[in-house]
């Protein structure tokens, strides 16, 4: 690792795909499997740095097209990349853009998620949408959604938006395809995406040299191909056998459109082909049940945006599926969000408190319920780790997803995640 990067493979799940690992970074080491945390904008919405590292987060995920267009990468890069920026000098990730640009293009806010049955068609965008992006060989045009300004991003754009970021781990810019595009475009897009990966290695290769005196970054090729398994698995060995002057990915992102009942059947199919020796990040999920699926399919690390998204919400995370905090059943409650919780929240606030703050619409209330949130999720992957370490991966599924699964039925919780990262 003279660079600063490598990834070491710890215990490994019997009959499956599954292990324990660490990342090193120039930043600091990620023991996985790990949920890393959302700061979209250089921020975890509402929580301090310091709160995110004492809930137990590895590492930080920021977003390179909300930064590009606000702040301006630039700037990022002025003050010393992302972590100096944002007070997190643990590691952090940047993903390439391309799913905010894309989603842009078909105006589906939950693209990944959306009911697609029997609709199968290229064009189609959400009712009352305007097209705002349009994807060629060479990159996506678009216009921002901030002030309407007509931008281009293309694969070298991308790298240098995240060479200026600084973060320890980036992805290559791909094209996101919904569950709605026709095969053939799925075909095509697969292709279009390896082409970008190839350039995407280029550009990382020749800013890397230039940028001489910065960490290393690690760069992770992103599979596409949505629910088709010959198109995963191409396109995973078509991006593991990829190289620029005799360098080849740090690492892969499996993204794309994915069906919630066959993620662990595609991760499988991808983490198949991949290098055993390198990380696999899943991008966008925070079920308990697909941490599961994802982790026995050899998904690595994860990053979602709804454990702090829904706790703005008032909607709790516990071990008995959610509840919301804001209904008339927390308004006497002096109990803690969840009993046991570890968090710095459930050691001291009840739900009665918690109810009190979102009635009132003060700050403190998304605060304190996305440190129980974030830590829920954190711990819950950090179980799982624990659990394969220890040989006891199965029981500990039946026993969580048991526990969760009937706290859900009773009506307790809120039944699945609506939306998605
Ligand atoms: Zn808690």
């Amino acid at each position: 690792m003279a660079d600063g990067f490598a990834f070491e493979v710890g215990a490994r799940l019997d009959g499956a795909l599954g292990r324990t690992g660490v990342i090193h970074t120039p930043h600091g080491d990620i023991r996985t499997p790990a949920f890393v945390a959302v700061g979209t904008k250089a921020t975890v919405k509402s929580v301090l740095p310091e709160s995110v590292a004492e809930l137990g987060a590895q590492a930080v995920l920021a977003n390179a097209y909300h930064l590009y267009l606000q702040p301006g990468s630039d700037i990022v890069d002025a003050a010393g990349g992302l972590g100096a920026f944002m007070n997190w000098p643990g590691p952090t990730f940047t993903d390439s853009g391309g799913f905010q640009v894309m989603s842009l293009g078909a105006g589906f806010k939950k693209v990944l998620a959306m009911d697609t049955a029997g609709l199968a068609d290229d064009d189609v965008i959400a009712p009352g949408k305007e097209r705002l992006a349009h994807v060629d060989d060479d990159g996506v045009t678009f216009r921002s959604h901030l002030n309407g300004d007509l931008l281009r991003f293309t694969p070298e754009v991308s790298m240098r938006i995240q060479h200026e970021l600084g973060a320890d781990i980036m992805f290559a810019f791909d094209e996101l395809t919904t569950l709605m595009n026709t095969r053939g475009y799925q075909e095509s897009s697969v292709e279009r995406t390896h082409a970008w990966a190839q350039r995407c290695l280029a550009e990382h290769a020749r800013l890397t040299a230039e940028r001489v005196g910065k960490p290393y970054q690690a760069l992770f090729g992103v599979v596409q191909g949505a629910q088709y398994e010959d198109l995963r698995r191409q396109a995973s060995r078509g991006l593991a056998s990829l190289e620029v002057a005799g360098r080849g990915f740090d690492g892969y992102g499996i993204g794309g459109a994915l069906e919630k009942e066959n993620l662990g059947t595609i991760v499988g199919w991808v983490s198949s082909e991949l290098p055993e020796d390198k990380p696999r990040h899943l991008l966008g999920i925070s079920e308990p049940d697909d941490f599961f699926a994802a982790i026995e399919a050899g998904a690595d690390t994860f990053d979602c945006v709804m454990p702090s998204r829904v706790a703005r919400n008032a909607a709790i995370y516990t071990a008995s599926g959610r509840y919301n905090v804001n209904t008339a059943a927390s308004r006497r409650d002096f109990r803690p969000l969840e009993e046991g919780c570890d968090c710095y929240t459930c050691a001291h606030y009840t739900r009665a408190y918690l109810h009190h703050l979102f009635k009132a619409k003060e700050m403190l209330a998304a605060t304190l319920a996305t440190i129980h949130n974030e830590r829920f999720t954190v711990r819950l992957v950090d179980d799982i780790r624990a659990s394969i370490e220890a040989g006891r991966f199965a029981e500990f599924r039946t026993e969580f997803l048991g526990r969760y699964i009937a706290g859900r039925r009773q009506g307790g919780g809120l039944g699945p995640a609506e939306g998605s990262c």
